[in-house]
């Protein structure tokens, strides 16, 4: 095993992880910390939910900074990596401070998705990614409240319906607008985007699919209104809930291969075997050889896991099940699997009124399911997938019948 210094760069869910188990394993001493942001790690998904609606709350950190310093790690904040010098294995702070590396680990997850038809910086236009954004924000929609203003979100994905949501809870007028023909592009099954769809219509959400954007209006420092299918549109307040980017530009500027995220083996090795890339900037590779990216939770504590046992000379290769949520609202979404691209879909009502999962079978074999407000089913649906055991569609959509009796 090696004893040399281990930089991770980013200060995300995956770094955190990551520190985490370094610490357990009794080798904090070795890691150095260097994030962009000025904020020690914390949870990101609140940022989109109780975080917005709660005035007083505060971001919830992986760990304090006493923690950091009883481990021995040593933490930069608010001091990106601008350049890795991989021959000399070091790399360059935006302070002009260097940092040699025996291992270098890339967690720099994703950057939010922006349009070239708008000029940076709008007063009024804002997006959801990081705490000083969600700050923002939850100051801007408070305003609103008192000031009767619209709040309209620019795609419907998860970041963009869960602030929706929350902004309807708050009060506000809201609309979403998506592109597509459809909510949630191809994440999550057609039955399911239908349900979420008339769930945000029932919450008072104005929302249009398959719309078209044809051109904005900017007065000053603000998008005063949006060509939309022909008419136009008023804005007072609009989030761009477009997406994300992975953020590759370190990996692609020191040469590493890189193809919508920075591609890894099995044991999250980069093209260079002293780098690891881990978390949502990471395409990993599947147990069927395809190549996938992944922006959740999941996925980064489950990587950070997989990159310390290689860290540490063990070979622990990641296959982790793929699982996610949402909160949009009273709805809470999870996903477990991966939906394939077809399939058999199975309906079995759940527990507490309106809930419900919907399991997707292929060759008899659960691939994918995704529940309503059923927590329960959800995680049961997780062991189902992961035992990879044939099941029964009627037994399935039987509510009586219990779904650990399947599990053979
Ligand atoms: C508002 C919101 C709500 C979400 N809700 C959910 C949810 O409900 N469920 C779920 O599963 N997932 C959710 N996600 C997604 C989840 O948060 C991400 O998948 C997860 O954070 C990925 O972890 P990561 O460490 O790979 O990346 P991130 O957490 O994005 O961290 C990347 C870090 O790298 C830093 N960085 C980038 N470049 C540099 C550099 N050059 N030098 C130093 N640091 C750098 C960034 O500043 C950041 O700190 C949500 C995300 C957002 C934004």
């Amino acid at each position: 095993m090696s004893i040399g210094p281990i930089v991770i760069v980013g200060g995300g869910h995956a770094a955190a992880a990551l520190c985490a188990a370094l610490a357990e394993a009794g080798e904090g001493g070795r890691v150095h910390l260097v994030s962009a942001e000025n904020d020690l790690p914390y949870q990101r998904p609140p940022l989109s939910k109780g975080f917005l609606k709660k005035a007083d709350e505060a971001i919830a950190h992986h760990k304090a900074a006493a923690w950091y310093a009883e481990q021995g790690i040593q933490t930069h904040l608010g001091d990106p990596v601008v350049a890795i010098e991989r021959e000399a294995q070091r790399v360059l702070l935006r302070s002009g401070a260097a940092l040699v590396y025996q291992h270098l680990v890339l967690a720099t997850g994703t950057r939010a998705r922006t349009l070239d038809a708008l000029p940076p910086r709008l007063h009024n236009v804002h997006v959801l990614r990081e705490a000083p954004d969600a700050r923002a924000l939850r100051t801007r929609l408070s305003e609103m409240v008192t000031t009767g203003r619209r709040l309209t979100v620019l795609g419907g994905g998860f970041i963009g319906l869960e602030l929706a949501a929350s902004a309807r809870q708050l009060g506000l007028e809201v609309a979403v607008l998506e592109v597509a023909p459809r909510l949630l592009g191809r994440s999550v099954s057609a039955l399911l985007a239908e349900h979420v769809l008339a769930h945000h219509r029932g919450m008072g959400t104005e929302v249009q699919i398959g719309v078209r954007i044809e051109g904005f209006e900017i007065q000053g420092d603000r998008l005063a209104s949006m060509q939309v299918g022909g008419s136009r549109m008023a804005v007072d307040e609009l989030v761009l809930g477009i997406g994300a980017v992975p953020e590759t530009r370190l990996a692609v500027a020191c040469g590493l291969a890189v193809d919508n995220g920075v591609l890894v083996d099995a044991g999250l090795r980069t093209s260079d075997p002293a780098i690891l890339a881990i978390g949502d900037c990471a395409a990993f590779l599947t147990v069927d050889g395809a190549r996938l990216r992944l922006e959740s939770v999941q996925n980064a504590n489950d990587q950070a896991r997989s990159a310390s046992a290689t860290l540490l000379g063990r070979e622990e290769p990641y296959r982790a099940l793929p699982w996610f949520w949402s909160e949009q609202g009273p709805m809470r979404l999870q996903m477990a699997g991966l939906l394939p691209p077809t399939s058999e879909t199975v309906r079995r009502v759940g527990a507490n009124a309106g809930s419900f999962t919907l399991f997707h079978l292929q060759d008899s074999l659960l691939r994918c399911a995704e529940s309503v407000n059923a927590p329960m089913d959800h995680m049961m649906s997780r062991k189902l997938i992961e035992a990879g055991v044939p099941v029964d569609r009627t037994a399935l959509a039987d509510p009586a019948i219990p779904l650990k009796s399947l599990l053979g």
